[in-house]
This record gives C-alpha cells, structure tokens and sequence, in this order.
C-alpha cells in the first residue's frame, strides 16, 4: 500500500526517528524483500541523522551505510521504479540531504568544519558562518517533434546495460533561461534547430541533484549530426513504431506520452 511522505522544511533535533531508511552506495539496504524501512531497532537507534520527514505520520531518518550486505539491498533506480509516490518522495529527498550533508562538510571559503542548521537544510560553517544550501542543478529534457514524428537518441552509457532510446536532455548553463537551454543542448547533441520550446512540467531526479524541467519543442531545420561523445544512435520516428523507450515513472516516457495524447 501506498504510504504519504510529507517533508521537513528543515533539522529539527527535538524530533526523534521510528522510521530509517538506509541507503548504501547506489542502493537502499533494507530489513525485508519489499519492506523499505527499518523500524525502531538497534542498528539504526544508535545513528545521529536528522529526522527528515514523515512517511506514515512517523518520524524517519535517512542514514549512510559503507557496507551494506548484498542479499538486502536493492539498487536506487529499482526502487524508483516501483512508482510508489511515498516511498519515491522520500528517497529523492533523503538521497538530496545525504549528498548536501557529505558535500559541505568542510567551508568552501576558509576550510573549516560545517554543521547542519536547526530549522533549514543548510549546512553553515562553524568559523565564518557561511551557510551552504543542498544544491539543486536545473537541467532540460525535451521531446522534438516532426509532424508525427519525434527524434528519439540512445546515449553511449546505455547502450550495454539498459539500451534504450530516449529524449535529449542536459544541464542548463550559468546566463542561460530555460527555453535558451532547450535550443542549444538539441542543436549540439543532434544537429537540429529547434523552435517554440513550451514547457510541459517538471520532475526531482537525485543523481546527484537535478530538477529536470521538460519540454516539447518543434523541428526548425536540419539533418541529424549526433555528438558521438555522448550519444551513438539518434533518429525520428513515427509513433507507432517507437522503439523501446524507458519505463513510466521517467519525465522521459511522460514527455513521450503527452505528446501521443496530444
Ligand atoms: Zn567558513
């Protein structure tokens, strides 16, 4: 069954834990093949994290494992696509807290220790106080139609474990709006003008930290000339002769089947 998960807006250490979630490195290590958190036991009781939310009315923590066992842990993309809202909630925002907490543990500007700040998510330096907030990187993924085709491309770091044809996407650059964004990253990964970029809606992806904004735009001109540093197939197609494309709960797949119903 399907459970809430309502975030904190930020540390509250007067907030005792009854629920952890336990990652490991790319995985959640968890007590029971399809029961994701750990409850009240003495493994976990003994950690310091921060509650970060509440997932069924009860407090949980995030926390960090090195060695996570093999047999009871199952990899971060799989839980994902359980497309269970709660439990998806829950993992991007404690993965987005692990990573901001591991990533400013020292002061980028005079090297000293920093520490969480009660009632944000910040980590602020001990010495000059500079505060250090989780970093959320905006990227732009972008379904391109033709008529009734769309360009579909297939990234050269898929195409042995997971070879699937997907939207084209990448981060947005320092100066750069959105829109600027879409244009520019399908004209360097595929050749193709694009124009009127309109925005569909948007989705948290934790790997690290990006809000992947997504959008259609229509074909302008040109020829396909795929950048073979990231991609090594890329072409139209009709829609119903699409090949296979990732699974429903990506922004990917979402972008696709708006456009079907469109
Ligand atoms: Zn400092």
């Amino acid at each position: 069954m399907t459970q809430m998960y309502k975030p904190l807006m930020g540390r509250n250490p007067d907030l005792q834990p009854e629920l952890w979630l336990v990652v490991g490195k790319g995985c959640v290590f968890h007590p029971e093949p399809d029961q994701w958190l750990w409850r009240d036991n003495q493994r976990f009781s003994e950690c310091h994290d921060a509650v970060i939310g509440h997932y069924d009315g009860k407090p949980v923590a995030v926390t960090f494992q090195k060695d996570v066992p093999e047999a009871d842990q199952t990899p971060v993309r799989s839980v994902l696509a359980l497309q269970d809202e709660g439990l998806t909630l829950l993992l991007s925002h404690g993965l987005q807290i692990l990573t901001a907490e591991r990533d400013h543990r020292y002061c980028g500007r005079c090297g000293s220790s920093c520490e969480g700040k009660t009632g944000e998510w910040a980590m602020v330096c001990s010495r000059c106080r500079a505060h250090y907030y989780p970093r959320i990187s905006p990227c732009i993924i972008v379904l391109v139609h033709r008529e009734t085709e769309v360009l579909l491309v297939m990234h050269n770091r898929h195409v042995r474990e997971n070879p699937v044809f997907t939207t084209v996407a990448g981060f947005i650059e320092p100066g750069e709006s959105a829109e600027e964004g879409v244009i520019r990253e399908v004209l360097e990964e595929t050749g193709i003008k694009v124009k009127n970029p309109e925005y569909c809606f948007s989705q948290n992806w934790p790997f690290p930290h990006s809000l992947m904004l997504g959008f259609h735009a229509e074909y302008e001109s040109g020829e396909i000339q795929l950048d073979s540093k990231e991609l090594c197939e890329g072409d139209w197609f009709e829609l119903d002769k699409l090949p296979p494309i990732p699974p429903g709960f990506t922004i990917a797949r979402k972008l696709i089947n708006k456009f079907i119903q469109s």
